[in-house]
Order: C-alpha cells, then structure tokens, then sequence
C-alpha cells in the first residue's frame, strides 16, 4: 500500500513572521481569549522528539527508521530557554503545564527542568510511555513533579508489542507504574489507545487490572493526527462502546469534570472500586473547551494539535526579544487562534502537511 509521506517529514514547511501580528497585539492586557471566546489555560511542552517505542499509532517504524532526520541538539529548545517562555505563559493565565515528547524521559537531566518548571504557580505533569519510569520516577518527584500519566495499552506482551513495536516487556512499564505511585507521584493516569482488532481485548483487561488501586485508567478513541499512521475511521473504538463494554461487566455512573475543558470523560465504577476516563476525541469533539497551547521540541507554537505550521518563538527569543515581547508574541498567537479541527472532521480531510505528535508534544 503506498502512503503519502510530507515532505518535511512531520515537520512544519514554515513559520508564520512575527511583524504582521505584534504589530496588532499592543499589550497583553490580561489573559489572552482567542477568537471563539476560550483562554488560554495549559501548555504543553515536547522536550524531545525522539522516542524508545514505535507506537504503531504514532511513530511508525517505516517512517520513524534509522534515518530518520531527528532534530539535532542545537535545534532544542534548553531548559533555560523553555523556563523562560514557561514563565511567560504563566504570567498570561496557563495554570497547567505537561511535559511530553517523543519520550521527555530520554531528555538527558529532564529533573533538572522540572525543578525548574516546579517553583512556578502550575500543576505540573509529565506524560511517559513508562520505560525508563522505574528510574526516574524518585528524582522526578523530588525536583517537584505533582503527578504522571503513563501510556499502557494492553497487560499482555505479545499485544503490548503490537502496538508499541518494542521489546520493553509489560512488566517493566507497571513497574514504573508502582515506582511512580511510592514517590508520592499519585494518583497515576494510565492511557490506553485502542485501535480496533489490535488490543480491543486489553479495555477489560486494564479496567479489572486497575480497578480498586487508585490509578485512573483513561480509554483514548485512535486519532488521525501526523500524516504518517495509516489512520482510517474503521480504527476506531468509540468512547460509547469502550464505556458499553466496561459497564457489561463492572456497571459505570458519570461524574462531573474536575474543571471545564477537562478532555477526559469521567466515569466511577458504581461499586466504589475507583474511576475511569474516556477521551472521545473522534467521535465527540471537545474544540469548544479546547484552552491547549502546544509548544514543539525546537520553540514553534501551536495553537492545534492539528495544525499545519507553529509559531517561532525559539526565534524570538534567540533574536534577542525581552519578556515584554515575549508575552505579546505568545498573546497575540492566541488571540488571533481559531483552530476547532476536530469538529471539522471529515473521512475525507487532507492529512498530508500534518506535523506529527512526537514532535508537536501530545
Ligand atoms: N511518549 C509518551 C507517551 O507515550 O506517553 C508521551 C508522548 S505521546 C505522543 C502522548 C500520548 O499521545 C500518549 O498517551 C499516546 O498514547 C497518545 N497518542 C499518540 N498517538 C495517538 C493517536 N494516534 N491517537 C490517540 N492517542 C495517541
Ligand atoms: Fe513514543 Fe509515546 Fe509516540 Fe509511543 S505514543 S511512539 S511512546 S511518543
Ligand atoms: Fe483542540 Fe485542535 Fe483538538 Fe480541537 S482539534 S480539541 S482545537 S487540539
């Protein structure tokens, strides 16, 4: 089957010029709201495109091979230079900042910026497919992590490996898991994509495995983001029948969203055992709370985890730009955002200038 692949490989072609919108932004004048009346409310920061999974979903082996053109040092953002624009975004109304990637556990020292990251007024967090968790999780938590969320989608090795394309057996990752509850980094969220007739079996496997220890297990319906996972519709496992399935067995009562635009679907079991969370991000489109600002490897913002091209802020910053001009750029960025992707979907919709997850941080 021949697959259409971006020319920049998941990279945007450019980036929109600074001019034209700091000379309409004259302030930041109070949190930003953008043009369908959101405000700007977490950050997410990928600190490294690469990762040590192949995520069948995400970062495809044939497309993410051994020569693939992976940003080089000089092009990531440092931890100076992201704690800098993390402050800035503070001061603009982000209340919520998530490191990701790629893998933001294969950043070498990432305790370091999370110590850094840690004295600012946030809920700090950080998404880990769970590898190098065991390790980690003692200094994560001692720099100041609050709480991680770790990808896990199937108990079982043989399909952990089909959806993962690695060799990191289960066992690994739910020690991470335990690593991360005993450093105090709890409660632990635990992701699971399900793409249909590849790990269906593991949403009743990890609802039972995880019911009763505290850990919230969140379903996420298999997304068309990047150009490169070979997306189709008939992928998808809806939020509707994972909740059927689960509530067959173990019977569900919703429960109210901890704050608005939270994107998971909350859900407790009616026997006390604990919560779950659907993410329906195909099937019941959340654009309309969508308060999400995406901040890439190398310093380009993104106002869409769909969008085509970021903002240079790496170059802004780089050029000299002081805080005040910073907190202009980033307002003016928000202000002028209009993205709600997901309610636009087609089947039909074009894929090929996407920028891929691992590299605009999910
Ligand atoms: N490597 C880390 C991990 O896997 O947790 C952090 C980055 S990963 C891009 C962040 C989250 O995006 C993971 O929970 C992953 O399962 C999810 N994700 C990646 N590709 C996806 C897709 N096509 N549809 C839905 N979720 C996806
Ligand atoms: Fe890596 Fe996470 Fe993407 Fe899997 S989902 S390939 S672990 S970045
Ligand atoms: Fe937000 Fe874009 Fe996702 Fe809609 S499609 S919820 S605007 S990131």
């Amino acid at each position: 089957m021949s697959r259409i692949i971006p020319l920049a490989v998941g990279r945007p072609t450019g980036a929109g010029g600074w001019d034209a919108l700091l000379a309409r932004e004259v302030g930041p004048g109070g949190p930003p709201v953008d043009t369908l009346g959101r405000r700007l409310h977490d950050l997410r920061i990928s600190v490294t495109d690469r990762c040590n999974f192949r995520c069948v979903y995400c970062m495809p082996k044939d497309v993410f091979g051994r020569d693939y053109p992976f940003l080089p040092q000089d092009a990531l953002l440092t931890f100076e230079e992201i704690a800098r624009m993390a402050r800035a975004f503070v001061g603009l109304g982000v209340e919520k900042i998530r490191l990701t990637g790629g893998e933001p556990l294969l950043r070498k020292h990432v305790e370091r910026l999370v110590a850094m990251l840690a004295e600012l007024p946030v809920d700090l967090t950080l998404t880990t497919n769970g590898a190098l968790l065991a390790r980690k999780a003692r200094a994560l938590a001692d720099a100041g992590l609050k709480r991680v969320t770790v990808s896990l989608d199937a108990l079982d090795d043989a399909t952990f490996r089909a959806m993962g394309d690695t060799d990191t057996p289960v066992a690994q990752v739910l020690e991470g898991i335990e690593a991360a509850s005993q450093a105090g980094l709890a409660p632990v969220k635990i992701n699971v994509v399900v793409k249909r007739g590849v790990n269906e079996h593991a949403i009743l496997d990890l609802a039972r495995h995880f019911r009763g220890t505290g850990h919230i297990v969140r379903f996420i319906e298999y997304m068309d983001v990047g150009a490169t996972n070979g997306w189709r519709m008939d992928d998808v496992v809806s939020a509707s029948e994972i909740l059927e399935r689960i509530g067959a067995e173990f019977p569900l009562e919703p429960i109210d969203p901890n704050y608005a635009g939270e994107v998971a679907e909350r859900w407790r079991y009616r026997d006390g055992a604990g919560e779950i969370g659907v993410i329906a991000s195909v099937t019941q489109a959340f654009c309309r709370d969508c308060t999400r600002m995406r901040l890439s490897t190398d310093g380009k913002l993104y106002t869409c985890l769909f969008a085509n091209d970021g903002h240079d802020l790496r170059g802004l910053v780089r050029g000299g730009a002081d805080d005040a001009t910073l907190a202009r750029a980033i307002s003016a960025v928000w202000r002028s955002r209009a993205d709600r992707y997901s309610e636009l979907r087609t089947a039909a919709t074009p894929r090929e200038r996407r920028i891929e997850m691992s590299y605009i941080g999910g």
